[in-house]
Parts: C-alpha cells; sequence; structure tokens
C-alpha cells in the first residue's frame, strides 16, 4: 500500500492554483501511464494508488477545500486503502477509457458494495478549538478481515461468478410495449450485485470479508475550528463487504464553552465591570484571554459600554491564519448598597459637581442626618 506523505499536488504535477480541466488532463495522462495493467514497473501500483488518491480528492470542490484548509488530517490521512483492488482499478480505466481491462473480460463485472460513513463525537476544550490540537480518538470499525483478505471465500477457494447474472451484477428484463422496447434493469437478486458468489464462506468473517476491530487514530484539530464543524477523514469509515471501499469517517467537533469569553468566529467578547469611581479616576483590570490573564488599563474618564480592543487576542481564521480581536466591554456598575461613609462621600461630590440630587422628599443631607 502506498503510505506516501507527497503532496497530491504534486503527485498529479500541478500547480496549486490549477483549473478542474487541467487536474483532469494531469491525471488521465499519468493514470494512463502509471496504469499497472499497461506498466509493468514493480512500482506502478502505488504510483497508481497514489495518483487515484490525490485525483480522488483534487476533483472534489469539497475535498479539495477541505485538503487545502486541513492537508491530509482532513481527507483521510496517508495509507488509506481507497483503490487497493485491480477490481477497482477496472472501474476507474473504464470511466475514463472507455473498456480495457474489463471489456477484455466480455461483462462488466459486479461491483462490491461501498461501506457506510461512520461519525465520532468529539468533546474539546476552548482552548484547543483556539489553539489547535491532536486528539487521539478510537472507535470499532469493520475492516478488511485478514484470513480471507477481504474476499469472503475460505482459504484455497474464490468467490464464483454468479451464475444467475454472470458477474454483471444486474438483471436485464426487456418487454415490447407500444412505445417500443423497454430494458429494466436492476440489481442482482442472487448476489445483491456484487456479480460474485461466496460458496464456501471465511470462517473468521463468515463470508462478510470484514470483521469488527478497534481502531485509534490521531486526528489534527486545525486552530479556528468552532462548534459543529465536522472533519471528514476518508476512507478510515466501514470496508464494505468482501472488498468493497470504505467509506468516510465524519468527526464532529463539540465545543466547550469558556466560563467567561464568549465567541463569535474569529472574534472573542468579554465584559468586565467597573465601579463609578473605577471609571471616572482609571483603573487595571485583569481579562482572562486563551493566552493567559492579561492586565489591561481602563482610562480615566471611561464611559459606560466603551469597547477595549486587544488586537489578535481572538480566534485563528482557519483558512487564513489571521487571529481575530477580543473585545473587552466595560460596564460601569452603579452601586445599589453604599456604607453611610460611602453616601457622605458622595453626596459631598455632588455637592463639589453642583449637581442635584433633591428626591423630593426633603433634601439630600436632611436624608443622610446632615441637616
Ligand atoms: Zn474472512
Ligand atoms: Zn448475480
Amino acid at each position: 500500500m502506498a503510505t506516501t506523505e507527497r503532496d497530491y499536488y504534486e503527485i498529479l504535477g500541478v500547480e496549486r492554483t490549477a483549473t478542474d480541466a487541467e487536474i483532469k488532463r494531469a491525471y488521465r495522462k499519468l493514470a494512463q501511464q502509471w496504469h499497472p495493467d499497461v506498466n509493468k514497473d514493480p512500482t506502478a501500483h502505488d504510483r497508481f494508488t497514489e495518483i487515484n488518491e490525490a485525483y480522488q480528492v483534487l476533483s472534489d470542490p469539497d475535498r479539495r477545500g477541505r485538503y487545502d484548509m486541513f492537508g491530509r488530517a482532513g481527507v483521510g490521512g496517508a495509507g488509506a486503502p481507497g483503490f487497493d483492488t485491480f477490481g477497482g482499478f477496472s472501474d476507474i480505466f473504464d470511466a475514463f477509457f472507455g473498456g480495457g481491462a474489463a471489456a477484455a473480460g466480455g461483462a462488466r463485472r459486479g461491483r462490491p458494495l461501498p461501506g457506510a460513513d461512520l461519525r465520532y463525537d468529539l468533546r474539546i476544550t476552548f482552548e484547543e478549538a483556539v489553539k489547535g490540537s491532536e486528539k487521539e480518538i478510537e472507535f470499532p470499525v469493520l475492516v478488511r478481515c485478514d484470513t480471507c483478505l477481504g474476499s469472503g471465500a475460505k482459504p484455497g477457494t474464490e468467490p464464483t461468478s454468479c451464475p444467475q447474472c454472470n458477474g454483471r451484477g444486474e438483471v436485464r428484463s426487456i418487454r415490447q410495449t407500444m412505445l417500443g422496447q423497454m430494458v429494466n434493469v436492476s440489481a442482482c437478486p442472487r448476489c445483491g450485485g456484487e456479480g460474485r458468489i461466496v460458496e464456501t464462506p471465511c470462517e473468521t468473517c463468515r463470508g462478510e470479508g470484514r470483521i469488527e476491530r478497534r481502531r485509534t487514530l490521531r486526528v489534527t484539530i486545525p486552530a479556528g475550528i468552532d462548534e459543529g464543524h465536522q472533519i471528514r477523514l476518508s476512507n478510515e469509515g466501514e470496508v464494505g463487504p468482501r472488498g468493497g471501499a470504505a467509506g468516510s469517517l465524519y468527526v464532529a467537533v463539540h465545543v466547550q464553552p469558556h466560563p467567561s469569553l464568549k465567541r463569535d468566529g474569529t472574534e472573542l467578547y468579554y465584559e468586565a465591570q467597573v465601579s463609578i469611581a473605577q471609571a471616572a479616576l482609571g483603573t487595571k483590570i485583569t481579562v482572562p484571554t486563551v493566552d493567559g490573564a492579561e492586565e489591561v488599563e481602563v482610562k480615566p474618564g471611561t464611559q459606560p459600554a466603551t469597547e477595549i480592543r486587544l488586537r489578535g487576542k481572538g480566534v485563528p481564521h482557519l483558512r487564513r491564519g489571521v487571529r481575530g480581536d477580543l473585545h473587552v466591554l466595560v460596564d460601569v456598575v452603579v452601586p445599589t448598597r453604599l456604607s453611610k461613609r460611602a453616601r457622605e462621600l458622595l453626596a459631598a461630590y455632588a455637592e463639589e459637581s453642583g449637581e442635584s440630587v433633591e428626591t423630593g422628599h426633603g433634601g439630600i443631607r436632611e436624608k443622610l442626618g446632615l441637616g
């Protein structure tokens, strides 16, 4: 199996800005050159697998976007099986070159059914989402049976071509109608569309070609990921029965909320409370940031709902990596309970400023027992 870390663009020999047409052209050329039926070089199998893997990702706008963003972690790690059988090669060959290997055999081969996608719910902390991290996950998954190498047939025996559909995997019925000939094509009921039948099942997997195992994977969580995002790891889902391709694993990310920071995309928000005196005279407050607590100056004369912006203390943008800001919203709190001394001082302050604090039920001095 090709376990290479080469860049997909490099494998296809195209620029990162290549158009879909350029990617397709490069792929066709390389696939023709390295197809193991044509090229007898011992590395041809691996090269062809690698070329297919690269093309599968780069030809799909969604997966290409993820690859650009997350690298292989976004589209499945290296060593992902994918096209590991020559049956798979033939299908690709058919699609592009109209015939070839399978046509020579006479009939279109039925294909193994692909495996199911899996979902893994991963909980991470607020800080891990902002800074990115590596997580090890473990989950049960259906993998290829080692005893029969996925064929489902007992070692020493082989699956046979389905007699009902002659290995095509589909059955056709032709009817004459008033409008002409109607051809009805459906999956073969005998082999379920696979085209092959296991007569002597493998004892390990009972003819399924796959068994359950626990798989451990390291998942790269990119900095800036947010609640509800999913990371798709292609080929890490279940393999299909009897040699079917593997599905994808979707890692659904859940981010624990921060006790005092709120997040909106790349921006973080923190609400700080200061007293009237602190707002008027200035003070220093401690703001929690993802890089640790930070002292922030509140200037003398700060008004209610003033925003202090800590540039670059927010969350990195997933694609661009540029960090947003941390917005500190300063709330000026009016005291509701005052000590006797505090009342006297406030009243003295009001008098000094020439402010009226009459309540209509007697002067403030009287109320305070100073009259
Ligand atoms: Zn088996
Ligand atoms: Zn059949």
